[in-house]
């Protein structure tokens, strides 16, 4: 069985293994015949030794935390053979934590979580893969060629979970919201926004290539340029860059009663000149609020199918903008210009 391997911590080791053992029962009772993974920013760091964990006792560790694929069987009945599935990222701590104890492993609070083709866990980026029956989320039929977009649609779906939890802390009636940067998370974002009926806007710095057209396909705005000059005060946030002057700006544009979502993962070591004051003063005054959001749950999962479900299957493929076959798998992890998802077949 053919697999996508790196040696955690030391740079520029990925390979194709021709010779990959099986999945072990141990790891679920499913089996599943892989079809493809989606390729993210966090594959190209583990990539580069920055990140990435083997599971205990191996020196390798497989890639992929995007998966799709069919499956083979489940001899728990929970799953019929063929049934389109995406695996579940994320398993609960051992020992475990409040959050991981009731299935909110996404709110995992001592970091003992263990993640598909991340930290401790094989990943989908084989042949063949398997999972435990509560850990597969089954895709409708017609999402063949995108389901590997469940599972950053998953992060987005929590995210707009948690914002709506936030709200309804007092009588909310939003109307606008921007979402910052236009990769695949942030087109994702505006994508759940503009199914909850929101006057959606997505701001990048790409002046062309595929993403202006695919924010109007959606009915949104497309902006380029400052958040400060945006001539508007969104209900909402969805920061999906993690840029650091993007983040300082948006909290300071939200407009009262808003509520900002930082999704995205900045590094650190950049500094922008803050009036911290000016800051605190805007978020008090406004009773604003202003939070992280990482990772899903079942129920974000279950949620994000749903809406991709409903989403126009044109534009999700649209999203894909190189498919690449295995045995090219480096080029996969190369970034290309315009890319927004790169996704390898298996
Ligand atoms: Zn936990």
């Amino acid at each position: 069985m053919r697999a996508i391997t790196i040696t955690p911590g030391q740079p520029n080791t990925l390979r194709l293994v021709e010779d990959a053992p099986e999945p072990p029962e141990a790891e679920g009772a499913v089996l599943v015949h892989a079809i493809a993974v989606g390729v993210c920013g966090t594959d190209r760091e583990i990539i580069a030794g920055e990140y990435g964990e083997a599971p205990p006792g191996t020196g390798q560790l497989i890639l992929g935390h995007e998966s799709l694929g069919r499956v083979i069987e489940d001899p728990t009945g929970t799953l019929q053979p063929g049934d389109l599935v995406a695996g579940i990222v994320r398993l609960p701590d051992p020992v475990p934590c409040i959050n991981c104890a009731v299935g909110e492993w996404d709110m995992c609070r001592n970091g003992l979580y263990t993640e598909h083709g991340i930290k401790a866990r094989h990943g989908f980026a084989r042949e063949r893969w398997r999972v435990e029956p509560d850990l597969a989320v089954r895709l409708a039929p017609a999402l063949e060629s995108v389901g590997m977009l469940l599972e950053p649609t998953s992060v987005v779906a929590k995210a707009w979970e948690h914002i709506e939890r936030v709200g309804v802390r007092a009588r909310w009636e939003p109307e606008t919201a921007l979402v910052t940067g236009a990769g695949p998370i942030g087109l994702l974002a505006a994508l759940l926004g503009t199914q909850r009926g929101l006057e959606v806007h997505v701001l990048d710095r790409s002046v062309d290539g595929p993403k202006p057209a695919l924010v109007a396909d959606l009915g949104a705005t497309y902006h380029t340029g400052q958040v400060a000059d945006l001539d508007f005060e969104p209900d909402i946030v969805v920061e999906c860059t993690g840029a650091p002057s993007v983040v300082v700006q948006v909290i300071d544009k939200v407009g009262p009663t808003g509520i900002v979502c930082l999704t995205g993962v900045s590094s650190a070591g950049k500094q922008v000149g803050v009036d911290a004051g000016a800051l605190n003063r805007a978020v008090v005054l406004e009773n604003n609020v202003v939070f992280g959001s990482v990772n899903a749950n079942r129920r974000h999962w279950t949620a994000a199918a749903v809406a991709l479900g409903k989403a126009d299957l044109r534009w999700l493929e649209r999203l894909i903008t190189r498919r690449v076959p295995l045995d090219q798998y480096a080029d996969a992890y190369i970034r290309h210009d315009n890319d927004i998802k790169v996704v390898l077949g298996l």
